[in-house]
């Protein structure tokens, strides 16, 4: 017989959750007026919420955190993430930073004039906050089967030549500061990048004179779905594969809590020594002293074991299969989802479950009460509300599609755990057709409003 699959780590340290009552439940979310920001993590049984500085840190991060140097400069664990992104990223310049939009503000402050336009694929919406905050525009410039969540090709989340190019031919050079690639797409869904792509993209940057900046935050996955779907590189490492991708760039910004495996945790690296020297005062202004950003000692050096480790081909496989099973699990009880599975989370199709439910009422917000009223367990609305009103009409913006998302912590939950994930999920398809009624906003913040917004049940 064929040996199963199992898992490339031990457990050292658990955690207690509880489950609660359907009753208990109830009560919990009509007092976090219907957010599920507002719960406490302890009325929560399996948190989807977000897969960003949740994971679990091996034993040789934890050893890392007690050899952290925590000299104000010059500390040696500074040098060892250091000589770290030299050898992974072969990025000979960086600056550490307390999470990625921190990089974000430091990069962009030295880089950025009002009117300046940053093309992208898909900006992840704290780097089109970064840029819109500037005066600058973020055109996006995604190929247009990411829109299509029932269509399955291998890297959905990849850039549009020729949109980009018409930014190129419409802007004059100095206007277009950079370009940023990010890899996986993280808001077409998790969705990866072919090298090809990515090497295309440099390509034409560089015919145009143009940076490439490559936001990082889930690198590792996807040379996994490099190194699993394109070809030519099955045969090759994930740290070869990543070595190639990051040829091809000029800046990387990375939220290091996703693929460096770290609570908190950010860095922009670079090639070029005059932009770390510009970037360098903003560094300091915004995040501290130039060997330790916003980072402690012991911080740093959690991360450099986490590039290292997560940079592992069996480390990412167990990751992106669990997500997988999840979306297997899913596929055999019917419950639609953006497809195929990403490398971080599923995004569970609410409009297609749902279809009856006016708009108007909140369709994956809904869903997402539902889900956690249902087996306690909290995913994020990609929807409605998230979209926030209209800036000049005020009006409610809806999205074509209203997605929850459940996003996969790395190394936190089993199997099993997934598998009552996908169980829940079943059991509100089925009863899907009682699910008439949504909710009505009763106070929302003028931007930004999902984390914060209050709601009650439609009568
Ligand atoms: C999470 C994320 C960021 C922002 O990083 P934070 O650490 O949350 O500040 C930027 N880009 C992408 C693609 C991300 O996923």
């Amino acid at each position: 017989m064929k040996l199963p699959y199992a898992e490339p780590y031990k457990i050292k340290t658990t955690e207690a959750i509880r489950t609660s009552t359907r009753e208990e439940r109830e009560q919990w979310l009509a007092e976090a007026r219907y957010n599920l920001f507002n719960l406490r993590s302890d009325q929560v049984f399996i948190d989807l919420l977000t897969d960003s500085g949740t994971g679990s840190m091996s034993d040789r991060q934890w050893a890392g955190m007690m050899t952290g140097d925590e000299s104000y400069a010059g500390a040696s664990s500074y040098y060892r993430l250091k000589e770290t992104i030299e050898r992974i990223f072969g990025m000979p310049y960086f600056l550490p930073t307390h999470q990625g939009r921190a990089a974000e503000n430091v990069i962009f402050s030295a880089l950025l004039k009002e009117g300046d336009v940053v093309p992208g694929n898909s900006h992840f919406d704290t780097t089109k906050g970064h840029i819109e905050f500037r005066h600058c525009s973020a055109p996006d410039c995604t190929i247009d089967a990411a829109a299509d969540t029932q269509l399955e090709i291998p890297f959905k989340g990849e850039m549009d030549l020729e949109k980009l190019e018409r930014v190129f031919k419409s802007h004059p050079k100095e206007k277009i500061p950079c370009t940023v690639l990010t890899i996986t797409n993280n808001t077409a869904g998790g969705q990866p990048v072919s090298m090809k792509n990515i090497r295309e993209t440099a390509e034409l940057c560089r015919r145009y004179g143009i940076p490439l900046l490559i936001d990082s935050a889930r690198f590792a996955e996807n040379a996994y779905f490099i190194k699993t779907r394109e070809a030519g590189y099955a045969d090759k490492t994930i740290k070869e594969i990543v070595r190639e991708i990051y040829q091809y760039a000029d800046i990387m910004t990375i939220s290091a809590k996703k693929d460096g495996v770290v609570n908190m945790g950010g860095f922009v690296a670079m090639r070029s020594e005059e932009l770390r020297r510009k970037a360098m005062t903003f560094g300091i202004m915004y995040e501290g002293y130039v060997t330790y950003g916003g980072m402690s000692g012991r911080d740093m050096d959690a991360l450099a074991v986490g590039l290292d480790e997560n940079t592992e081909f069996e480390q990412l496989d167990a990751r992106i299969r669990q997500v997988k099973l999840l979306g297997d699990l899913l596929d055999e009880y019917g419950v639609p989802y953006q497809r195929p599975a990403g490398g971080h989370a599923i995004f569970i199709d609410a409009k297609k479950i749902l279809p009856n439910l006016p708009k108007e009422q909140f369709i994956a917000q809904t869903l997402g009460c539902e889900l956690y009223l249902e087996a306690g367990i909290r995913g994020v609305e990609i929807g409605s509300i998230l979209a926030d009103r209209d800036p000049d009409t005020h009006e409610n913006r809806y999205p074509r599609l209203e997605l929850l998302r459940l996003a996969i912590p790395r190394r936190v939950y089993t199997d099993n755990h997934i598998r009552v994930i996908a169980a829940a999920c079943r059991n509100i398809y089925e009863r899907r057709d009682e699910i008439t009624k949504g909710y009505r906003i009763t106070f929302e913040a003028p931007i930004l409003r999902h984390f914060t917004v209050e709601l009650e049940p439609v009568k």
